[in-house]
């Protein structure tokens, strides 16, 4: 949003306070605006693991429909307490690359060259932090929504990650893989099928399926927590006293839906069992104070969560210098 004089004047502000290059049109700095964010990556330590936040944007949703179980007039709210536009939801987009030391490990793969003009950074930022995808060992799937699968390929259909092995809840492939289900699918399911065809059908005989409960990766644990889909999953990802719960989709932006976990956004699949995953996972997280992150959390997407109201809140981890 640019402050323009009439807004600044409107919001009680004295014109004379602003500086002079925003009241007048012909003054110009001789360092040009910029026209591009920084490349957004985050490092930080989980135990002897690497973890890197990397970015791939937004997209931007009206804010009306968006949660229909919600109290009218309750998300618009929530927004304006966030200092957000009340009109409309901007969901980030952070996936999780972690280098165990023997392994290159990709948590989710964004939105690709599929996504919205607003997302599509991710290659950009994951570069930017000296990673190339000829280097990752496994990606592994949390669900198979299109933001977060939809990375695996380039737009020509090549593999993004040539050398990956590509791993996936067993649940969720039984889910969207399965022909029946497809042919009983409500309209809304339909593009999900279809898009999951598109994106594992050519590789689906090395597809690797992993269970809940079981180490998957060194040090990344594959957790149930289904309900946004019927395989939904998140990782508790353990090296020495060190702990990171990456929560997948169990809230979308935490600031609006953990404070409000009786919420379901028009994604989660399954409402009651979105529900129960919710606040099963954050009340572990706030009892136990682990650290935690969050696919559609505001980038870095990382902190602690705290009981608060009748939810959770999130308290975003510090900058640090160390990696
Ligand atoms: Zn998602």
């Amino acid at each position: 949003m640019s402050v323009t004089r009439r807004s600044a004047v409107g919001a009680g502000l004295a014109a004379a306070a602003l500086p002079s290059a925003l009241s007048s049109a012909t003054a110009r700095a001789a360092q040009p605006l910029a026209t591009a964010q920084a490349p957004a990556f985050f490092r930080y330590r989980v135990g002897d693991l690497q973890v890197t936040a990397i970015s791939d944007g937004v997209a931007v949703r009206p804010s009306e429909g968006l949660v229909p179980n919600a109290p009218a007039g309750g998300l618009q709210q929530a927004l304006a307490d966030r200092f957000l536009p009340t009109d409309k939801v901007t969901i980030s987009f952070t996936t999780l690359v972690v280098n165990t030391g023997t392994k290159l490990v990709l948590l989710d793969t964004g939105n690709g060259d599929l996504g919205a003009p607003t997302s599509g950074t991710w290659l950009a930022n994951f570069r930017a932090a000296r990673f190339d995808p000829a280097n990752v060992d496994t990606v592994i799937i949390s669900h198979f929504h299109g933001d977060h699968i939809n990375g695996l390929r380039m737009k020509d259909g090549t593999a993004r990650f040539p050398r990956a092995e590509v791993m996936v809840p067993t649940p969720e492939w039984a889910f969207w893989m399965d022909d029946g289900n497809m042919s009983q699918a409500p309209a809304g399911l339909k593009g999900t099928f279809d898009n999951s065809r598109r994106v594992f059908g050519p590789m689906a005989k090395d597809v690797t399926r992993y269970e809940w409960g079981k180490e998957i990766a060194p040090g990344i644990t594959a957790v149930d927590a289904h309900g946004h889909t019927p395989g939904h999953t998140a990782f508790a990802i353990a090296s020495g006293a060190g702990r990171l719960m990456a929560l997948s989709d169990t809230t979308n932006d935490p600031n609006i839906f953990a404070r409000n976990p009786e919420w379901s956004a028009i994604f989660d699949q399954d409402g009651p069992e979105a529900i129960k995953a919710r606040r099963r996972m954050l009340e572990m997280a706030a009892a136990e104070k682990m650290q935690v992150s969050f696919y559609h959390a505001p980038f870095p997407a990382t902190g602690f969560m705290t009981r608060e109201g009748s939810g959770y809140a999130l308290v975003p981890a510090p900058w640090r210098p160390e990696v």
